[in-house]
């Protein structure tokens, strides 16, 4: 039923990715699904852009899908098919576009960062869960 489940990770906050992360393996063992993780990396600032080397955003693009690339070696056991991609822009947009073209069955995210608990739903977090077509798995931090 949630065969294809979609695993946005905010890597500048890695740590608070563990518990989606495990929820995201333990519901592909069980419905012998696999999972697609999603990084989305904010746009170069346009104040700064004319004055960075062409190569930069190729460049960090790059280097946040090895950091994915090994954390998904890191978090999810050989016995779970895992694919990924890294994708510029504004995180709920891309997440919600990506689920979309995939055809995920679930979204699996954390709430939010732990730190910030004076509040229960990230601002990705709540546009994901409003706008979302499919099923999404909150992960309560
Ligand atoms: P907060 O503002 O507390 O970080 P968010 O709503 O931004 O809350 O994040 C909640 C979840 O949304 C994250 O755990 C992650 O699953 C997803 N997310 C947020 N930003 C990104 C990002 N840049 N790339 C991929 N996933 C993201």
């Amino acid at each position: 039923m949630y065969r294809k489940i979609m695993l946005p990770i905010d890597l500048a906050h890695i740590d608070d990715n563990s518990k989606a992360t495990s929820v995201a393996v333990e519901m592909a063992r069980f419905w012998q699904g696999e999972i697609h993780a999603i990084t989305v990396v904010p746009p170069i600032n346009a104040m700064v852009a004319p004055y960075l080397s062409d190569s930069v955003e190729t460049d960090t693009l790059n280097e946040v899908q090895n950091r994915l690339e090994s954390y998904l070696k890191d978090n999810i056991p050989d016995d779970v098919n895992a694919s990924l991609r890294v994708v510029e822009g504004t995180a709920y947009h891309e997440i919600l576009h990506e689920a979309k073209t995939w055809k995920a069955d679930v979204i699996i995210l954390a709430s939010h960062r732990p730190e910030f608990s004076d509040y229960l739903l990230g601002s990705n977090a709540a546009k994901i869960v409003r706008h979302a077509p499919m099923s999404v798995f909150v992960v309560r931090a």
